[in-house]
């Protein structure tokens, strides 16, 4: 299997899921960098943010809403959180399929590392 998340949308890898829509896919990180950290994708493969195009508008938007429902569901949306998306290698994009983090129960910094 070429790619991590598209077997964690069949089911090959298995996940921790909180939420499910016909296009995508939430699950807990395997690895997570804060006390909540939650992947939203999308169930069709996309390569990340930079492959997109104004088709893709209405999943997207749908991909966002998703992260503030989950941040609901989490109980961290009073007190804060992150939503991020890192691109290529400089953004520190480490799975070629699109993904949003959404970050939170703890303090963050800004400017990221
Ligand atoms: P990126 O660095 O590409 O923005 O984020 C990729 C994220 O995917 C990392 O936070 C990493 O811990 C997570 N990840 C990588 N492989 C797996 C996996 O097999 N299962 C889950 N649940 N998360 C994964
Ligand atoms: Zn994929």
């Amino acid at each position: 299997m070429s790619c991590v998340f598209c077997g964690i949308v069949s089911g090959e890898i298995p996940s921790d899921r909180v939420a499910e829509g016909d296009d995508y896919l939430a699950f807990r990180d395997v690895a997570p960098a804060a006390p909540t950290h939650v992947l939203i994708i999308p169930k069709r493969h996309i390569d990340g943010i930079a492959a997109t195009d104004p088709k893709d508008a209405d999943l997207l938007g749908r991909m966002l809403l998703v992260a503030s429902e989950i941040a609901r569901q989490e109980g961290i949306d009073e007190s804060g959180y992150r939503v991020v998306i890192n691109e290529g290698a400089e953004g520190g994009q480490t799975v070629e399929h699109l993904h949003i983090h959404v970050l939170g129960r703890r303090g963050m910094s800004w400017p990221p590392g």
